[in-house]
């Protein structure tokens, strides 16, 4: 896979695709700058060689044409600040007037494109939007992980416009590609694959994908009470998707005879209602009476739990085990998040992906001491789903 250490940018303009889709107030001031801050290594070699910089990304989801609370020009300040040079911007991506301020760039200067999807052939993968948006740069660098599973224009088609040695994966998306990797391909023994949140119907391709590859599988979450049904135990009003009942049933049978541990939850956090304030009681996961719901997996399944991560050498953990976001329910999560934690002490390799299971390690502000969180959410699933990504195959191709 080339990277962008293997090219020297000396004299080249490169056109790097990056995730800037960050969360805005309404002053329009960045409220959450990770992305931008991630994308800081990859624009770093490129001026340290001697390149300079047209850098696009989509922000937000306009309806297809200019609207002033997605402009990306809200956030050229906060590259600036971070970066430390004067970012200049262009009102539109692929306008003549675009063209003559990427064409006129020397070396160590950036232009910021204005948001690609204000035009819809961005999301359409519009080859010709695609070629015309080549023409900003002598070298396509990907480095947009967040949105590397879909096959847009600039994520995708746009990589058949340059020649083999012209593309490359930028710091952010090797980094990401090389932790998968790691997981699913150079995979150390034994292996637990956490999963957890709120539904079964998002996590069916990914559980099927890693009972390929994983010893154990541990279920937690509101998704665990589906399978706790399936089985035949009474959830009160958890959460549940009756129209999966049978794909429970097909999930727990395929484990079994695949050789995988799959685990539900024995014991759970149980309230009257979805409410910090509600009353709380423990029981076993089978026996929740009429009315009440659970919220978090209980002491027992805590310790079970516990003792297969501690004694795992790879981890996987996409979903909270509970509602962590609330005092009362995130006892299962933050034990979770600590027990990866001191697994990888022991020298366990972790990577934590999806939406909500990062936020549980940043609010236990255990980033740092896990081997990768990564920064894509549904890219992450996907291509543990399907062995790759859009946005790395045109890198390859
Ligand atoms: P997901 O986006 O599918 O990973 O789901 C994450 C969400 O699931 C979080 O906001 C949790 O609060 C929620 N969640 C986790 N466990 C439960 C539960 N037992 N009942 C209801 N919601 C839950």
């Amino acid at each position: 896979m080339q990277t962008i250490d293997s090219l020297n940018f000396s004299g080249k303009r490169a056109l790097i695709r990056v995730d800037f889709n960050v969360p805005l107030n309404e002053n329009f001031d960045v409220t959450d700058n990770t992305r931008i801050k991630a994308a800081i290594p990859t624009l770093k070699k490129i001026l340290n060689d001697g390149g300079s910089i047209v850098l696009m990304s989509h922000l937000g989801r306009p309806k297809g044409g200019p609207e002033n609370k997605f402009s990306l020009k809200h956030i050229v300040n906060e590259v600036n600040k971070l970066l430390g040079t004067n970012v200049s911007f262009a009102d539109d991506c692929i306008s003549e007037n675009a063209f003559a301020q990427s064409s006129s760039l020397k070396a160590g200067e950036i232009l910021l494109l204005e948001n690609l999807r204000f035009y819809k052939e961005e999301e359409k993968g519009d080859e010709t939007f695609a070629q015309k948006l080549s023409k900003h740069g002598d070298v396509y660098v990907n480095d947009a992980f967040g949105t590397a599973h879909r096959a847009h224009a600039s994520t995708a088609v746009i990589a058949k416009f340059f020649k083999p040695g012209s593309k490359c994966l930028g710091y952010v998306m090797a980094g990401e590609v090389a932790s998968i990797n790691k997981v699913l391909n150079d995979t150390q023994k034994p292996f637990t694959a956490i999963i957890g949140g709120a539904k079964v119907s998002d996590k069916i391709l990914i559980i099927e994908q890693l009972m390929n590859k994983a010893d154990t599988i541990l279920i937690g979450g509101g998704m665990a009470f589906t399978f706790v049904k399936a089985m035949g135990g009474s959830i009160g009003k958890s959460l549940c998707e009756e129209d999966r009942l049978e794909t429970a049933r097909e999930l727990l049978n395929k484990a079994k005879s695949k050789g995988v541990n799959l685990f539900i939850p024995s014991d759970a956090i149980i309230a009257d209602n979805f409410s910090n304030d509600a009353k709380t009681n423990e029981v076993n996961i089978e026996t929740i009476p009429d009315g009440w719901m659970g919220l978090d997996i209980g002491r027992k399944t805590i310790e079970q739990f516990g003792e297969v991560i501690k004694n795992s050498k790879t981890i996987l953990w996409n979903g909270p085990m509970g509602v962590f976001e609330m005092s009362n329910f995130e006892k299962g999560t933050k034990q979770i998040a600590f027990d990866i934690v001191e697994a990888t002490k022991n020298g366990a390799y972790s990577l934590i992906g999806g939406g909500d299971s990062v936020a549980a390690i940043n609010k236990y502000a255990l980033a740092n001491k896990v081997s990768y969180v990564s920064t894509g959410g549904g890219a992450l699933l996907e291509y543990i789903e399907q062995g790759s990504l859009p946005g790395v195959k045109a890198i390859e191709g």
